[in-house]
């Protein structure tokens, strides 16, 4: 299929592997940001075509992994009410809050729908009237249109029964906090294609310039990775540091206008916390006072904030990039993919989930299983 086989294309994905083994003269840590990113990786084993000197390091960039404990203790609480219809995606249907999950809820009685865009849940706000239908909006910048653009439709038709919770970040302030943090490893970051597609990329030339960090906007296809694996490279052993397009297929440095203007009127930066990385000034996104009516917590309550799980779970420093999942004593054995003790598990996009589902023989070969 064109513009799909071509980017999986294992001839040219081994001709970037060996370019990449020919420059590589030292350790270097280089982390994709996405989750999308770092499933395909694992999939295809492309970490395993590199030589041993660098290291794929897996970051935040899994809206579900980093949504924190405060948010889905919010959600479950207002899922449990008599008189709503709560709307999710399914992925968030077993991250575990303090007590229990959205399953949870929807197993004594609650009426929980998994739906596959905010605009399904308008539908179900227009069917059921007598209803409050809210919308779980997690997601980061390429999710944030279309969160933005139900509660626009939702104006547009009049409903009063509609609103969203969100759980929405931004990835920007997510990576200074790694990048600013003392034990920080990554030398260059793979930045996340869709992302850029809506925002652009002219935030990343301040963080590559202030911490002196290449950053590589780059794809999720297996050649799109290698690609800017190779072109991260390329600026590390040259000792230069700057904000280079893989992605241009999809990405203008400037964004998605008509996206952006509609972020802009409907969201407002706010701090958020995010599960693993803690609290993050101007980190989130919030329903803008304009359209307040549509807030869920407006409507039923702020979130409390509290801090995320502890116990033996190690996400949290996953989702920074200073330790990797087979580190965790519970992966394969108390903490499964059926069976999940932290959010990076819950989703395919989750390192410990990837890890979980193709790198099975590497944990049979450690004795886990
Ligand atoms: S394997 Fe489970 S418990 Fe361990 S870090 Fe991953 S999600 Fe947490």
């Amino acid at each position: 299929m064109k513009y799909i086989d071509e980017y999986h294309n294992p001839r040219a994905v081994a001709a970037f592997a060996e370019k990449i083994k020919s420059i590589t003269s030292r350790d270097w840590n280089i982390m994709e940001v996405c989750g999308g990113q770092t499933h395909a990786i694992v999939r295809h084993g492309l970490d395993q075509l590199l030589p041993d000197r660098i290291t794929l390091l897996h970051g935040p960039g899994c809206p579900v992994c980093v949504t924190p404990l405060s948010i889905i203790d919010k959600a479950i609480e207002i899922a449990g009410r008599e008189n709503v219809i709560f709307c999710s995606f399914g992925d968030m249907m077993r991250v575990p809050g303090s007590a229990g999950d959205l399953f949870s809820v929807k197993s004594a009685g609650g009426d929980l729908r998994v739906v596959y865009s905010p605009l399904d849940a308008l539908r179900i706000a227009q069917e059921n009237p007598d209803k409050e239908v809210v919308f779980f909006g997690i997601g980061f910048e390429t999710t944030a249109p279309a969160n933005a653009m139900s509660i626009l439709q939702a104006g547009l038709v009049g409903l009063e029964n509609f609103s969203v919770l969100s759980a929405m970040v931004l990835i920007p302030p997510a990576m200074e906090v790694i990048l600013s943090s003392d034990n920080n490893k990554v030398d260059a970051f793979l930045a996340a294609g869709h992302v850029c597609t809506v925002s652009g990329f002219e935030q990343y030339e301040e963080l590559s310039a202030g911490y002196s960090v290449p950053i590589v906007v780059t794809g999720f296809e297996p050649l799109d990775i290698i690609q800017g694996i190779y072109m991260s490279l390329a600026q590390l052993e040259d000792g230069r540091a700057m904000v280079e397009n893989q992605y241009s297929r999809s990405v203008k440095r400037e964004g998605n206008a008509e996206a952006r203007r509609v972020m802009e009127d409907v969201l407002t930066i706010v701090d958020r916390r995010w599960r693993g990385l803690g609290m993050i000034e101007s980190s989130g996104l919030a329903i803008s006072d304009k359209y307040r009516q549509y807030d869920a917590e407006e409507k039923f309550g702020k979130v409390d904030d509290i801090s995320d799980q502890s116990g033996e779970c190690i996400s949290a420093e996953i989702l920074k990039g200073t330790r990797k999942p087979f580190d965790c004593p519970a992966f394969g054995t108390r903490c499964t993919p059926e069976n999940p003790l932290g959010a990076t598990m819950v989703s395919s996009e989750g390192a410990c989930s990837a890890y979980y589902s193709y790198r099975k023989l590497d944990l049979q070969k450690t004795g886990l299983e």
